[in-house]
């Protein structure tokens, strides 16, 4: 009964022609007859935040560990601001590596270390000198918001504390990439705002490109510019944040979503019919005034519509709205035609 009209929305692409800081082409990666990676294709611009989420099996580690050099894979290609990395022997592997910083989510620290020699730890094995180290490292504590903490031991801070010396580490080489693999997923929900808003910071004040590799659709709305989706080694769903979220094209995304935007009170839910006098409408807007858009919905079906639930959120400055209405089987023609020449998206979910 589902059906589903959605109108072309304008996706922003990330600025093209410029050389990507990642470039994953046509990946594949097979364990016995499991195709980890199955032609996994995606960019990462220069200062972006890109979001790449999957649920657990979906192929995550495994990109990550083919981008590391830990693993290789079968076909396909990789490159690291332009240098193809994929054939590389691991000697060479090593420097290119240092490129890529690092955050885990059991934040990886060294326990007999002080924070200050966790975060010069990187520059160390680079051979920088010990005066020039510790600058660094004090100048990126302060950044993270330590300032003071530099001779404390991991044991003695929080979660978040410890991800901020992860995240200070990560940086002291200047890498290229920031990989933040699963980085908040320890940490509680007030923690986790304060560190995306912390990568957000350092994304805006540094330029530094950010590549956060979750399974929170959270995570993916607080900071992301760009979303991928990857599901059974394959990306199913790629494109900015709003228009994922506003517009999603695979049945793994909109489940994904579930958590994080308004869905049909179960009481509702429970009632929908196959027949019935009335029709249930889920309405996706990312136009600029989605609450004008139910009013003037309103006014055109004569006051005959009415607001069963929803809500409008801002996503990338964008107002993001999903709504639930219900209309008389009647007006179900004219309401479409409106909700689509005003760039909505509809979906009816039966009747009551
Ligand atoms: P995710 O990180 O998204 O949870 P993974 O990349 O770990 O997913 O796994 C993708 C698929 O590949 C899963 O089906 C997993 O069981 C399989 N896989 C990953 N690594 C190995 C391995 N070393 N040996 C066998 N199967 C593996």
């Amino acid at each position: 009964m589902n059906s589903i009209v959605s109108p072309p929305l304008t996706v922003a692409k990330h600025e093209q022609g410029a050389e990507p800081i990642v470039r994953f082409r046509d990946l594949h990666r097979r364990f016995g007859d499991t195709p980890a990676l199955d032609g996994v294709s995606l960019d990462i611009g220069k200062g972006e935040i890109v979001g790449l989420i999957g649920r657990s099996g979906a192929g995550k580690s495994t990109l990550i560990r083919c981008l590391n050099g830990l693993e290789r894979v079968d076909s396909g290609e990789i490159t690291i601001e332009g240098r193809r990395i994929d054939r590389l022997p691991e000697r060479e592997l090593q420097p290119l590596r240092r490129r890529i910083g690092m955050i885990f989510q059991h934040f990886n620290l060294l326990s007999a270390k002080t924070v200050i020699d966790n975060i010069a730890l990187p520059l160390k094995i680079e051979g920088v000198a010990k005066p020039e180290r510790r600058e660094r490292a004090r100048e990126l504590l302060g950044l993270v918001g330590l300032s003071g903490r530099e001779n404390a031991y991991p044991s003695e801070l929080s979660g978040g504390q410890k991800q901020r010396v992860g995240i200070a580490r990560a940086l002291a080489a200047r890498p290229a990439l920031l990989l933040s693999d699963e980085a908040t997923s320890a940490l509680d929900p007030e923690t986790t705002r304060s560190i995306l808003a912390l990568l957000k910071d350092i994304n805006t004040r540094l330029g530094v490109t950010i590549l956060l590799i979750t399974h929170e659709m959270e995570v993916v709305r607080s900071i992301a510019d760009r979303v991928a989706v990857i599901d059974a080694g394959r990306i199913v769903e790629e494109g900015p944040v709003w228009s994922v979220f506003a517009n999603p094209q695979s049945d793994i995304t909109t489940t994904m979503l579930a958590s994080v935007r308004p869905q049909l009170p179960t009481e509702i839910s429970a009632r929908l019919k196959d027949e019935g006098d009335s029709v249930v409408l889920a309405i996706d807007t990312a136009t600029s005034d989605a609450g004008k858009l139910l009013f003037d919905l309103q006014a055109q079906l004569g006051g005959r519509a009415s607001l069963l639930h929803g809500g409008i959120e801002r996503i990338q400055d964008r107002p993001v709205g999903r709504f639930f209405v219900s209309v008389p089987v009647d007006d179900l023609t004219t309401a479409r035609q409106f909700l689509i020449s005003h760039l909505a998206r509809v979906e009816v979910l039966g009747h009551v």
